[in-house]
């Protein structure tokens, strides 16, 4: 039996992948019951290639928009590059709100997840690994998948004390209805001084928007965000103010920013790490969900494989951990360079980004949104 802890995208995802193998397992959650944690999410076509692998291409596709386009704008409102991503890869990127996301894996493995169970610690045993839970309960597993998320516990354990890494960044997020967009499908980053704007249809009149900006950890909203937000993008391209001043101020998730550097070692006798637990990132790509969904799969496929639980968990790690750990990297980068503070350097920035052969981008994108298992 696999004991998966943690029952967000990528352990829904892995509990699907197993179903369809045919083996056995259980995902154990810590919280009471199962609210997904932020608005909006787009899933690039490397996830909907993995998802294909379990079934779940379709569902997860109509649970949202296609956007053909993806552009990085100046404040002003005039792309700096602007990249035609369903020519690259068929399928392009499609958003949608977490909650449907999590509707379409929570019901392709209806009734495997027991909730309000948090696993606490481990011990690997001969041929197999003894999972504690918070409730005191212990269980014998073949395998424990920690797919625990940014803090996981079971990682605590493997590698000890790691602090994490801020990126300097708080972000909120929200949907909001009624908004009408030149374009619809056109995911859209907008770059400022020490701040951005994302703009992301999810659906006929429906936006999921979010706002980065250079802030210590920590930091708490007053009694209106809206308020603040407003003042922070006064005078960019429409329609951010009014899609912010649209949006009741209490539907709005601010979440600070967080990574940890890549590590290459992802598993510790019968214990693998997944998803945010191995390889936090920051949204900066829009890969970190991709990633968990690449990484069930991925371990799925393996443990159907190979002939022993250890095999399948040395081909998981090589055939994981750089994919994943490069963006990690990327994704950090990207975003630093977006809040470049400097105006001189960001003119340097913007007349490169202007500059780059869309030839070049696609080479990279068509590697970055290429999975194959
Ligand atoms: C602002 C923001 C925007 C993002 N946008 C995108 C995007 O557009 N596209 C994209 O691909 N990614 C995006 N991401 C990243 C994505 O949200 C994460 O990478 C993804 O949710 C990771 O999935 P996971 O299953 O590994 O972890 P999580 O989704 O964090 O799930 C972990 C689960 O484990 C549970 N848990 C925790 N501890 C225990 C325990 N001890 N025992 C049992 N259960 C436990 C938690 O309650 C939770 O349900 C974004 C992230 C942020 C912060």
């Amino acid at each position: 039996m696999i004991l998966i802890a943690g029952a967000g995208i990528g352990g829904l995802t892995l509990g699907r992948a197993l179903a369809r193998a045919r083996l056995p397992f259980r995902i154990y959650e810590r919280a009471s019951d199962l609210r997904p944690a932020g608005a909006g999410i787009a899933l690039s076509a490397n996830a909907f290639t993995a998802l294909a692998h379990v079934g779940l291409e379709e569902p997860a596709r109509a649970c949202g928009r296609e956007l053909g386009v993806a552009a990085i704008c100046h404040p002003a409102g005039h792309a700096l590059i602007s990249v035609r991503v369903r020519d690259i890869v068929a399928g392009g990127t499609v958003a949608m709100a977490r909650s449907d996301l999590q509707r379409v894996l929570l019901e392709s493995i209806e009734g495997s997840v027991q909730t309000g169970r948090a696993v606490a610690r481990y011990e690997n045993v001969p041929g197999g690994v003894r999972v504690h839970l918070a409730d005191g309960g212990a269980i014998d597993a073949d395998l424990l998948v920690a797919a625990d998320g940014l803090h996981s516990a079971v990682r605590r354990q493997m590698r000890g004390a790691e602090t994490l890494r801020y990126s300097g960044q708080t972000s909120w997020r929200a949907l909001v209805d009624g908004i009408d967009l030149a374009e619809p499908d056109r995911l859209t980053e907008t770059w400022g001084a020490g701040r951005r704007f994302g703009i992301v249809p999810i659906g006929a009149r429906r936006v999921y928007w979010f706002a980065v900006r250079d802030s210590p950890a920590g930091g708490r909203d007053g009694d209106d965000a809206c308020v603040a937000l407003r003042a922070l993008f006064a005078g960019w391209h429409a329609p951010i103010e009014d899609m912010i001043a649209a949006t009741p101020a209490d539907q709005i998730v601010r979440t600070d920013i967080f990574d940890r550097p890549p590590i290459d070692r992802w598993v510790e006798g019968r214990v693998a790490l997944l998803g945010d637990a191995a390889h936090p990132m920051t949204p900066d790509a829009g890969m970190g969900g991709c990633q968990a969904i690449e990484d069930a799969v991925v371990l799925a496929d393996a443990l159907a494989r190979e002939a022993t639980v250890d095999g399948a968990l040395i081909r998981y790690q090589a055939r994981r951990v750089a994919r994943a750990n490069g963006f990690v990297v990327r994704s950090h980068r990207i975003g630093q360079i977006a809040h470049l503070r400097t105006a001189p350097l960001r003119w340097l920035r913007n007349t490169a980004l202007r500059a780059v052969p869309v030839r070049l981008a696609a080479r990279a994108l068509a590697r970055d949104l290429g999975f194959r298992l």
